[in-house]
């Protein structure tokens, strides 16, 4: 069995729409690389560092991600070779075990396509764009349609607690 413990940096195209891997941060590999019958088992972690934004409200996003990495590499001729799909299975090819496309499957494949910058970020206001949760809880805009302002004059507010609203006291005829 083999250790691989080694920082490299990340391409520039480890990325879904809003989020990435900044090209060239640091990205930390801890392996195991283990001969089974068929091939080498490559298992362990990464640590990769991600930036984006928030799907919700678009703050800025600063995260690391801790990844699990299990991927058996087939031998030339084995048997898992010869029964998978050419795209199925990684291969060795020679002594060489290249592990930058596994390394780039597992971190787009665990990229979220919404990310969030807390779990309960409410987004942004629809009105004026601030974040809600930066807002007081009551934040709301009473933005009255130029076309019923007249009306809302004329009926004034039924805000009022004595009285039926629109209730007429026009003296009667008698
Ligand atoms: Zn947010
Ligand atoms: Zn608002």
């Amino acid at each position: 069995m083999q250790e691989l413990d080694r920082t490299v940096p990340a391409p520039g195209d480890w990325r879904v729409e809003l989020i990435g891997v900044p090209e060239k941060a640091d990205v930390h590999l801890q392996l195991r690389l283990e001969s089974v019958m068929e091939g080498v088992l490559v298992t362990g972690e990464m640590d990769v560092p991600v930036v984006g934004s928030c799907a919700r409200c678009l703050d800025p996003i600063e995260d690391t991600l801790r990844l699990a990495v299990q991927e058996l590499y087939a031998y030339a001729g084995s048997t898992t070779e010869a029964t998978s799909e050419e795209d199925e299975v990684r291969r060795i090819e020679g002594d060489f075990l290249d592990l930058e496309p596994l390394a780039r499957d597992t971190v787009v494949l665990n990229l979220p396509l919404a990310p969030v910058c807390t779990e309960d970020c409410e987004g942004l206001c629809v009105d004026c764009g601030e974040r809600l949760n930066d807002l007081p809880a009551d934040h709301s805009h009473e933005i009255v349609d130029p076309r019923w302002a007249g009306l809302a004059a004329k009926f004034g507010t039924p805000a009022s607690s004595s009285g039926t609203p629109g209730e007429s006291t026009t003296p009667e005829e008698n």
